[in-house]
């Protein structure tokens, strides 16, 4: 007999999630480049709805019915199609535990989002990996991933931590390939960073579909992470399975209030939008021009740009200077990418003294 409580094998062997860093090693606050959070905050809207009034003694909407009534308004969806989650990870948890477990599989792309291999873990399922094509997902390859034990497949669209994006042809492709009885999760953490005319067709699929699943977040346009709320779309017996494996009251009052706030600001949204792919361009140009030294980025439709570090300053060199200048950023050693940062788009200000900084360690390593 064990002298202490045995956890289950697939517990004991995760890795806990690593959050984006905001402090250097010794003990600096640095600006927090490596979250991709919104630099310019959230809307005023949601700071005054969050000081409003309201009764902490009193426990929240435990089906978020205005928000979800909210959420459908905007996006032309039937709320009891909606279900409302503390952050899209957990929906995203729900997703995976209710189709997959112990000897099933769960398939995603070579650098999708690094919660995607805990989720699996937590189930007792297997991660299957397919190969990425210049970094992003390749359709042909999760195909060939999946196979009878296959049971979830994830889709970050744009990808975490790339910025890679798949357009509708592409993901309905992926869609088409999946027999019906495997769940396809199409993330949309950051669709509203994207520009107007793009669209992945992942609400259509999941309006038409049985098995697909779209989730979206207010952690990142919105600009309200540390509320923590997420929503999901999907068939009615999709929603009804998050709906039972969700938290009781998974939506604080102060979230709810907060997201119906963030989605009544949708000017916000696309001021948010508009300086980042102004700003990701500018900084991606600078970058461009650091190519003799090694450096380059990865083309991306999000709010942060992965930068490729392949002549003599290396990735984690890079990381100490700008640790050095006061910035944080995303090293991701493990997954498979040793020679890159991911660098979330701050202020212009923000970003030209990252580049700066860059250009000044590439010239000096030679
Ligand atoms: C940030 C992010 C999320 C959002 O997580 P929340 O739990 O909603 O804060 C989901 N998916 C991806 C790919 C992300 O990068």
């Amino acid at each position: 007999m064990a002298d202490r409580p045995t956890p289950k094998a697939w517990i004991d062997a995760i890795h806990p999630y690593v959050p984006g860093k905001a402090k250097s090693a010794d003990g600096r606050e640095l600006v927090k480049l490596s979250a991709n959070e919104n630099p310019l905050g959230c809307s005023p809207t949601v700071i005054d709805a969050l000081a409003a009034a309201h009764s902490p003694a009193l426990y929240p909407d435990p089906d978020a019915k205005e928000l979800r009534a909210a959420i459908g308004a905007l996006h032309g969806i039937d709320p009891a199609r909606i279900v409302c989650g503390t952050g899209s990870g957990e929906l995203l948890h729900g997703a995976v535990q209710a189709f997959a477990g112990t000897g099933d599989e769960v398939a995603f792309s070579r650098y999708s989002f690094s919660l995607y291999p805990l989720l699996a873990h937590k189930v007792g399922a297997e991660p299957v990996l397919a190969e990425a094509r210049e970094y992003g997902a390749d359709v042909d390859a999760l195909l060939a991933a999946v196979t009878e034990r296959t049971r979830v497949v994830l889709l970050d669209n744009p990808n975490n931590p790339v910025g890679s994006w798949l357009d509708a042809g592409e993901v309905a492709r992926l869609h088409a390939g999946l027999s019906p009885d495997i769940l396809l999760v199409v993330d949309q953490a950051y669709a509203e960073y994207l520009a107007p005319d793009l669209d992945d067709g992942g609400l259509a699929l999941a309006a038409a579909h049985n098995n697909v699943l779209v989730t979206r977040t207010f952690s990142k346009a919105y600009g309200i992470a540390g509320e923590r709320v997420g929503w999901a779309t999907g068939a009615p017996a999709l929603v009804d399975m998050l709906n039972r494996l969700r938290g009781a009251f998974n939506v604080t009052s102060g979230g709810q209030r907060a997201a119906l706030a963030a989605l009544e600001d949708q000017a916000f949204v696309r001021r948010s939008r508009q300086a980042n792919s102004a700003v990701r361009a500018r900084f991606a140009d600078r970058i461009a021009m650091l190519g003799n030294h090694g450096l380059s980025i990865v083309p991306s439709e999000a709010n942060f740009l992965l930068v490729l570090f392949e002549g003599a300053l290396t990735a984690e060199a890079a990381m100490g200077a700008l640790a050095e200048a006061g910035y944080a950023v995303r090293h991701l050693p493990g997954q498979d990418l040793p020679h890159a940062l991911r660098i979330t788009i701050g202020t212009e200000a923000q970003m030209d003294e990252v580049a700066a900084v860059l250009r000044r360690e590439a010239e000096a390593a030679g």
